[in-house]
């Protein structure tokens, strides 16, 4: 039985992805997979834009979020966190854990960041050596734009620590361009693939500040990952089969091309959006300079829960769409629009949607 996870992440994974996960297995110490890893880090970098190399994890995000805490900073260090919503305060409990002084900037769910907000923290703290922001916020659909912020950053002497996980693939990413000094992202989102594997960026700023660290870290510590690529290899045992699979995930975004699925996923968005209005749902975002494209959040028409909702698509039609985050949980659809749909697609589950409401007018 497959479902179509209409879910901002996992998304379905592409039937070429999915034939080489099952695939034996080569060895992470043989020439195959230093060729293969040569190749993986070729087209991240392009996916990066970057011409920095890029480091593997296998973890999911979340790990990928601590790994750039305790390889950049020590303790004590001030930092500021730009949140906007879940995966923003993910970032606060993060840095509280790890015992650094924790700055944040909180706006409200559904809103973007202000910039002039971040410079005047900086005018009052000289002290402050990172900033932490969500390029796109899974949990309300705002991408925060990046360029000017990374500009800013800049001219200061803090890192720009970027958790991208939903955004890259999906919306314009300029890890060089736009000054960033560290970006995270994994495999689930985006990149089609199942989840497992992480992808950091570094900058030159950014791994010279590593070099002064001092928070524990044995399976992050990035200094090995980054010793091991020069060999072609990851410093522990990788997740073989994603690395393997990942090098057929990237033909198919770089053959695409990243404009062209930013470009696709907006149409399908604002397709969506018009047709989950008529059946009376309201939009969550309606300021369309913030709106990401790899979900469509919307309110239930009367402030219904939506649980039974969600249960009836998934169990009925395998169609998988996710609830709301934090005091949205109930309220809340976040219909992910990450998965390779088409407008087909998207008329099916309005459908069913339809169908549910219907049945349950009666
Ligand atoms: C999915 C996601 C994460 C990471 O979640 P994991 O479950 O650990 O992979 C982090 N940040 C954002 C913005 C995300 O969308």
């Amino acid at each position: 039985m497959s479902k179509k996870l209409f879910t901002p992440g996992p998304a379905n994974v592409p039937e070429i992805v999915r034939i080489q996960l099952s695939k034996d297995i080569i060895h992470h110490r043989m020439i195959d997979f230093h060729h293969i890893l040569d190749k993986v880090n070729i087209k991240l970098k392009q996916v990066f834009k970057t011409n920095n190399d890029i480091i593997i994890l296998t973890s999911s995000g979340t790990g990928a979020m601590e790994s750039s805490i305790v390889n950049l900073f020590s303790t004590g260090d001030e930092v500021l966190i730009i949140n906007i919503g879940f995966f923003g305060e993910r970032f606060i409990e993060l840095c509280n854990v790890f015992n650094l002084k924790v700055h944040h900037l909180d706006y409200e769910w559904g809103k973007s960041f202000n910039l002039d907000d971040v410079k005047s923290i900086f005018e009052r703290n000289s002290k402050i050596k990172g900033v932490f922001v969500t390029h796109h916020e899974t949990s309300t659909g705002v991408l925060n734009s990046l360029k000017e912020l990374g500009e800013f950053i800049n001219t200061t002497n803090a890192l720009l620590i970027v958790d991208s996980i939903s955004g890259l693939v999906i919306h314009d990413f300029k890890f060089d361009d736009w000054h960033i000094d560290c970006a995270l992202a994994s495999s689930q989102k985006g990149f089609l693939m199942p989840p497992g594997l992480a992808f950091v960026a570094l900058s030159e700023k950014a791994k010279s500040m590593m070099k002064s660290s001092n928070l524990p870290k044995y399976y992050w510590d990035y200094k090995k990952y980054i010793d091991y690529l020069a060999k072609g290899q990851n410093p522990f045992t990788p997740a073989i089969s994603l690395v393997l699979a990942l090098d057929f995930a990237l033909d198919l975004v770089l053959e695409k091309g990243i404009d062209e699925i930013a470009k696709g996923k907006l149409e399908l968005r604002k397709y969506l959006e018009a047709k989950i209005q008529q059946l009376g749902f309201k939009l969550f975002i309606t300021d369309e300079q913030i709106k990401g494209n790899a979900l469509v959040p919307v309110l239930s028409p009367n402030n219904e829960d939506l649980n039974e909702l969600v249960n009836y698509l998934d169990s009925r039609h395998n169609l998988s769409v996710s609830l709301g985050q934090g005091k949205y949980h109930n309220t809340m659809l976040r219909i992910g629009i990450i998965s390779d749909f088409n407008k087909d697609d998207i008329d099916d589950l309005i459908n069913k949607i339809k169908e549910y409401l219907d049945m349950n007018k009666k």
